[in-house]
């Protein structure tokens, strides 16, 4: 078996955690925690979607909300960082084009989630995300784990750019928080404390 987590060179080795973060919840936190410790990764980068390809943008917070919410989730991570390239970045936010941005300076490791993952074949370009960066897939509650033979039928040859990542299966989701905060329920250990305390600042997701 490839080793995922070897050297290709002298650039940093990070991992990419993008998402719409709308909002960021111990879910996403756990998962990059646990894709940093597996992989022996320098640090992890969180990038907000500017403008998800895959959702409305009167469906989605306004993009300095969920900027703020993730740089309140991370503030105590040393190994955690905010990257605004697809906040900053006109038009639709690709993947692929940040990941092949943060490539030319970062050996990155893109990690998404196996329901993520299975919707791979609907990006845009995929193929060229294999070509610029690794892959680390973590398991979501609710959702099958890849099967082997999908990804070689798939993404023929690519095997070796993917990686399997045991991780909590926390069946947290930012539409479930979003729907709880709109009932009135409490979101308290669902989130960091620093982004409850924001939501409620800002009144956010209130019905
Ligand atoms: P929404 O419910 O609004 O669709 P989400 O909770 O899926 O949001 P995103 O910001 O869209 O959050 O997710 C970014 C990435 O994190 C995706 O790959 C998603 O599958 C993954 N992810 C989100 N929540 C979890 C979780 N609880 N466990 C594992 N992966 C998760």
């Amino acid at each position: 078996m490839s080793d995922p987590g070897a050297r290709d060179g002298s650039k940093p080795r990070v991992g990419m955690m993008g998402g719409t973060f709308d909002p960021i919840h111990l879910g996403h936190l756990a998962i990059a925690d646990d894709v940093r410790d597996a992989l022996a990764l320098e640090r992890i980068l969180f990038v907000p979607a500017g403008a998800p390809p895959h959702k409305p943008a009167s469906e989605v917070t306004p993009v300095e909300h969920r900027v703020a919410m993730v740089a309140a989730a991370i503030a105590d991570n040393p190994a955690f960082e905010l990257s605004r390239v697809e906040v900053d970045r006109p038009g639709p936010s690709f993947t692929v084009d940040t990941v092949e941005q943060l490539a030319a300076a970062f050996e990155v490791t893109v990690i998404l989630s196996a329901e993520t993952f299975h919707e791979l074949p609907t990006w845009h370009a995929p193929e060229r995300l294999f070509a610029a960066a690794r892959v680390a897939v973590v398991p979501r509650e609710g959702y099958a784990a890849t099967d082997p033979a999908w990804l070689s039928k798939t993404f023929p040859g690519r095997e070796d750019r993917v990686t399997y990542v045991e991780a909590p299966h926390l069946g947290v989701s930012s539409t479930g928080i979003r729907a709880r905060i709109a009932a009135g329920r409490t979101v308290h250990y669902l989130v960091p404390p620093t982004v409850a305390v924001y939501i409620a600042d800002h009144g956010l997701y209130r019905a």
